[in-house]
């Protein structure tokens, strides 16, 4: 039978009898792990060898001698041969010295585990009887996976030393668009302050039982959160030494004011990090079919909010070239009701009343909806739907009806209506 134990090894030697590619594989590891690595064999492998030159590893040249035992904690058999490998397990087993026996004459008193870790969590594999190190390292695969989706309870039970934040990308709304570095972190956090867009306040279905959910989005009949109390919030929780998660629509960096959230954690002194997320000005109009670029019809993207799409001067140059620009597909956020005012702007600046249209509301959601039209007819086909946020706005060629379509590889006989998509030939390669 085996007892697993988790031994820290760092800045205890460890000796490794053999120079082959085993050996060189076990250096490796236990270098990672921050211990003193002894090699002792006639001959190194180029990886073993590598180490040696560099110092990571110091090196006797010659056969094994049962004096470098002394000063090991433990020791590893893997000479390739297994009569030296198993005297070196019968030493061990004299000195009273744990031993990993590489051979497959016989395995020492001790085996190294298959191993995995997801952030603080360490999981080992190995046989309880026997040894079949392939199966302890499907087993270990299997694992890691699940702690990589967080599918696990990863939640700690005890306090962190000290508190952290998290700003995730929640993407645009489904659970399964979430990331898996997305799910792990949200599987451990004690806390999660999170948007009303994108995953929102979903999320609570795959958090464990102690985990806190603050919302801080809008919701009907409240006022939001202001950015500055959310602030406080991660900085308070975090300083209580909470593991928060703070869960953002879309991706933290992207019009989502992340970057304001990371300053003030940092001015806080709290550790901080930013994990991606799928973007709406990306993904919302993909789930309406639209490719924010296509080869051929647009190669470049321009992204604003629609907040700041119209300041007090109108809109921005950069915004204005961006509709001019036939080649180049222009994604409005939070831009409904900044719509009509950008469609007039657009208009006066010479833009073509005929350039496509179209607002995606409620991208990714069962509620989703796509209204199509022209920048000319924009503003009353928006009000006649009665578009509400959010939506994303996308103005371009890519925005056309049927863009996507094939088109039909025999022209239709003369006299027929054409029949399929209504994109012009030249605009697909
Ligand atoms: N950081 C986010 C954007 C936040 S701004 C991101 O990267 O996606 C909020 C705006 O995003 C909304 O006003 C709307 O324009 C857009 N948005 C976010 N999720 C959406 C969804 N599921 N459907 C449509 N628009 C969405």
């Amino acid at each position: 039978m085996t007892l697993l134990l988790g031994v820290a090894l760092g800045g205890r030697t460890v000796l490794l009898v053999g120079g082959g590619e085993v050996a060189g594989r076990r250096a490796r590891r236990l270098l990672d792990e921050g211990a003193r690595v002894r090699v002792v064999a006639p001959r190194l492998d180029p990886v073993l060898a590598d180490l040696a030159a560099r110092g990571r590893i110091t090196w006797t040249p010659r056969t094994y001698r049962r004096r470098d035992l002394r000063g090991a904690w433990l020791v590893h058999a893997a000479t390739g041969r297994p009569a030296v490998d198993r005297q070196v397990a019968a030493d061990c087993e004299r000195r009273r010295l744990l031993c990993t026996n590489a051979s497959q004459a016989g395995h020492g008193t001790a085996r190294l585990a298959a191993q995995t870790t997801a952030g603080d969590v360490a999981v080992g594999v190995v046989s309880a009887v026997g040894a079949d190190p392939r199966r302890s390292m499907a087993v270990r695969d299997g694992i890691s996976l699940l702690l990589a989706e967080g599918a696990l309870p990863l939640q700690p039970r005890r306090p962190a030393a000290s508190g952290s934040v998290a700003l995730v990308g929640g993407g645009p709304g489904p659970l399964d668009l979430l990331t898996v570095r997305a799910r792990r972190l949200l599987a451990e956090a004690d806390v999660v302050v999170a948007d009303r867009l994108g995953p929102g306040e979903a999320v609570a279905e795959i958090l464990g039982a102690r985990t806190r959910i603050i919302p801080v989005g809008k919701h009907p009949g409240h006022h939001p959160v202001p950015q500055a109390e959310i602030n406080r919030i991660l900085v308070e929780e975090a300083s209580a030494g909470h593991r928060v998660v703070r869960l953002k629509g879309g991706d933290p960096f992207v019009l989502g004011r992340g970057g304001e959230e990371y300053t003030a954690c940092l001015a806080a002194g709290i550790a901080v990090d930013v994990v991606p997320g799928i973007t709406s000005a990306i993904a919302v109009p993909q789930a309406a079919g639209i490719p924010v670029t296509q080869r051929g019809t647009a190669t470049a993207l321009h992204v604003v909010s629609g907040h700041d799409a119209l300041g007090p001067l109108g809109a921005s140059p950069a915004t204005l070239a961006a509709l001019a620009d036939p080649a180049v597909t222009t994604i409005v956020l939070m831009g409904v009701a900044a719509l009509p005012g950008l469609v007039g702007a657009a208009l006066e600046h010479g833009v073509p009343a005929a350039r496509p249209v179209a607002v995606v509301e409620n991208g990714h959601t069962p509620q989703q909806r796509t209204t199509r039209t022209t920048l000319g007819e924009a503003e009353r086909a928006v009000r006649e739907a009665g578009v509400r946020s959010p939506a994303v706005v996308v103005i371009g060629e890519v925005a056309r009806e049927g863009l996507l379509l094939p088109v039909p590889l025999t022209a239709p006989a003369a006299g027929t209506a054409t029949p399929g998509p209504t994109t012009p030939r030249e605009l697909i390669t």
